[in-house]
């Protein structure tokens, strides 16, 4: 019988009744850069870290199976699998991409792969006819969704049917649900991204980034490239990343709950004019997100009456902190105008609704109670200035 989620990100499959590696529960950090050969021509099957480690290795081997991939990917950040992933482009192929993306992406996109001679076109994929889109040298549809920091949804299945018809690719960043939430491979999608530094390893401790893929060519041409431009995971990080993963499941389980709570109460406050979580039944994708997800995450955007209201709670909140990132423990709270999308040109950002009375909350896992009672506070005071 399949294993669940939960288990799946404590056990593999393989590893059952081994006694491999001294029957070590927690699996060991192979700090080796290289490896000796039983003998001339045989390998033990790690020749050098760059191209293969142990611990990276397990890692991999986790996040596949998350994913229900045949081979995933561990890379030094997201961005580095990202950077990656655009290696399988050549000068003159064009990729469709979603509008609203992480601000990082688009800022690689821009100005990096341009300089490569690779062609975008950035759309709002959640409402647009994509299909229209399609040119000849069209390689690839690339979306996130929900989408950050506008919580857009995108019909996964739908969109994989128009890459299939096409012969293009489907490459879903599936950073803000994980794969305890969300498997876009079993949607249609070719590859999968990671940032396992947000909930993967769930801690605000490491970097790391992961490429997953259910297609046999693609998997030989990312493996070719790992080795080759050599931006795989540490050891260290690896194993930092495999303990976060055990709790993957009660962490997101936990976060969304605690986000849940928190959208309902912003929703009852008169100085916020938009709550966004899709986790609400009005918010347009969330019927989508029912077919398509197992859960809505715990990401949220909201908007406030005024920049000033905005900033005033940037400043003053103190058990939920003022920085960057997601996924983690901790509850934080970033202001996309000048952090996360502050590359974006203004243009682009305004289009896409992030205004400057915007927040990005990141649910974390303290107990929800703490959480309102700080938000309610924070407001009280500002409210009574
Ligand atoms: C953070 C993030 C990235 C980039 O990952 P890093 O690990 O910071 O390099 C990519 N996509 C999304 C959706 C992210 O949130």
């Amino acid at each position: 019988m399949a294993r669940g989620i939960g288990t799946k990100c404590i056990h593999l499959e393989e590893d059952e009744g081994r006694l491999a590696h001294y029957g070590a529960i927690s699996f060991p950090i192979y700090q080796s850069a290289t490896y000796a050969h039983p003998a001339v021509g045989q390998s033990t099957g790690f020749d050098y870290s760059r191209l293969q480690n142990p611990t990276r290795e397990q890692v991999e081997k986790v996040v596949a199976s998350l994913e229900n991939g045949i081979d995933a990917l561990a890379l030094s950040s997201g961005m580095a699998a990202i950077s990656l992933m655009m290696e399988l482009f050549a000068p003159g192929d064009h990729l469709i991409v979603d509008a609203d993306l992480y601000g990082g992406s688009i800022r690689l996109f821009e100005h990096v792969s341009r300089k490569n001679g690779i062609d975008f076109t950035s759309i709002d994929c959640y409402k647009e006819n994509i299909e229209s889109y399609i040119k000849e040298n069209t390689k690839a549809i690339y979306i996130e969704t929900p989408t950050n920091p506008m919580m857009h949804v995108t019909d996964i299945k739908k969109t994989a049917e128009i890459a299939k018809r096409h012969g293009v690719l489907l490459i879903v960043d599936n950073t803000f649900l994980s794969p305890y939430f969300q498997n876009p491979l079993d949607l249609g999608a070719d590859i999968v991204i990671h940032s396992g530094t947000k909930y993967l390893g769930g801690h605000n401790d490491t970097l790391a980034g992961f490429l997953v893929t259910n297609r046999e060519d693609v998997r030989e041409r990312l493996r070719f490239l790992i080795k080759t431009t050599g931006a795989g995971l540490a050891p260290f990080d690896s194993w930092l990343i495999l303990r976060g993963i055990k709790t993957l499941g009660v962490r997101m389980e936990k976060a969304q709950e605690n986000a849940k709570g928190i959208a309902e109460w912003l929703k009852g406050q008169q100085s916020v004019t938009e709550v966004i979580y899709p986790g609400l039944p009005e918010h347009p994708g969330h019927e989508i997100m029912k077919r398509q997800a197992r859960g809505f995450g715990a990401m949220l955007t909201f908007k406030l009456e005024s920049r000033e209201f905005a900033l005033a709670v940037l400043e003053k909140v103190k058990l939920i902190r003022y920085a960057e990132s997601l996924g983690g423990v901790e509850t934080l709270i970033t202001y996309p105008t000048t952090q996360t999308h502050a590359d974006v040109p203004k243009e682009i950002r305004e289009r896409n609704g992030i205004t400057e009375s915007t927040l990005r909350m990141s649910v974390g896992i303290e107990d929800g109670e703490d959480l309102l009672d700080e938000l309610a506070g924070v407001f009280h005071e500002i409210e009574s200035r």
